[in-house]
């Protein structure tokens, strides 16, 4: 991109002077780190605050998650996984700790490298734990298909995929903390289609702008949402375009639908939020290893000073945990939030530190 460009854009961020505070949230995990990297968060000018949102998959999935997949390892079967999740600590243990002590827990880069697994151990079960929002989820769709086509009875998944407008709304509707407007994320729209986010504008009169992740993406999404803001329209503004379309990608959303199926989801820290999770459809239930795997799992726990229920709600800011940077640090976390590269804590202690 011409730098140029990016100059004028910077000069143009950082030369705003707000009427008042303005308060937006960036509901994507990759923005939140985003903005670090690329310094535009060093830009911003006086007064305005960049709040993060719920949009870390691994942040947000509870404890029960982790703990069912550990229970399900320790029956023998093969856990497939994301690398992220794997020192995530659930409510009495990690994956990596399971992993330590002898549970075959491997990482793979995709649903069909767990599906590859499955061919290599036709005598084991194999089972991928499915972790993520709408960008993810087609793919985890297209591996239950292809399992089905291939008859391969040793492979399912542990379904633990959510719907990110639900949580926004879900937001919005408890009203806990003053949100001016919305940096949108542009893969899961990229997916879901434009059009998904109107209803912030609709029934909620905030504005809202989708991104994508380059420094010119971030800032000219930045100008944008702010000028709105400050001149009091509501509007849901497309500024990653070259990407997301109006309706999203119906190719891939038809072959979520074909899997999935909406139903109510628990987030970490917000609760049980309707029509926010994907679940297998009935016709696909011999892929479901909640179903397949009739596991004893013990009551899930939080651990009693990780507040990253209240970073996922815009509550707090990582530095205002306790815990940031001394007992929690990414070598040995306390929450998600400082594990995965989406989490916040960590995006903050790598390009923030302890200050
Ligand atoms: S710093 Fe650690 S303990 Fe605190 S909210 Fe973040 S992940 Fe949880």
């Amino acid at each position: 991109m011409n730098t140029a460009l990016v100059q004028t854009l910077a000069r143009r961020l950082s030369s705003i002077h707000l009427t008042g505070e303005v308060r937006i949230m960036e509901v994507c995990g990759t923005h939140t780190a985003e903005f670090f990297r690329t310094g535009v968060r060093s830009l911003f000018p006086a007064g305005l605050s960049l709040i993060d949102g719920p949009g870390c998959p691994v942040c947000v999935t509870p404890n029960e998650f982790l703990d069912r997949a550990i229970a399900i390892g320790k029956t023998g079967a093969i856990l497939a996984t994301f690398g992220d999740l794997l020192k995530v600590p659930s409510s009495y243990s990690s994956l990596a700790k399971e992993k330590s002590l002898g549970m075959q827990v491997e990482v793979v880069y995709s649903p069909m490298d767990a599906l590859a697994l499955a061919e290599q151990y036709p005598d084991r079960e194999v089972v991928f734990l499915s972790v993520g929002f709408e960008t993810t989820a087609p793919g985890e769709a297209a591996a239950v298909l292809r399992a089905r086509e291939k008859a391969m009875h040793n492979f399912s998944i542990l379904p633990g995929n959510k719907r990110t407008p639900p949580a926004v709304k879900a937001l919005l509707d408890a009203g806990e903390v003053r949100i001016d407007g919305f940096i949108l994320p542009g893969h899961v729209s990229a997916i879901i289609g434009a059009d998904a986010w109107e209803f912030i504008v609709r029934d909620y009169q905030k504005p809202c702008v989708i991104a994508g992740f380059e420094d010119f993406d971030l800032l000219a999404s930045a100008l944008e949402l702010i000028a709105m803001i400050e001149q009091g329209q509501a509007e849901c503004r497309n500024s990653y375009a070259r990407v997301v379309k109006k309706g999203g990608n119906p190719r891939a959303m038809e072959i979520m639908h074909r899997v999935f199926e909406n139903a109510p989801s628990v987030w970490r820290g917000i609760g049980s939020i309707p029509e926010s999770g994907l679940v297998l459809r009935d016709e696909f239930s011999d892929f479901d290893a909640e179903k397949k795997f009739a596991v004893d799992v013990m009551p899930a726990k939080e651990h009693p000073s990780c507040r990253c229920g209240e970073l996922l709600r815009g509550l707090i800011l990582p530095t205002e945990c306790p815990l940031y940077g001394k007992a929690c640090l990414p070598d040995d976390p306390v929450g998600p939030c400082m594990v995965s590269s989406e989490g916040p804590c960590a995006a903050y202690y790598r390009y923030q530190g302890v200050r």
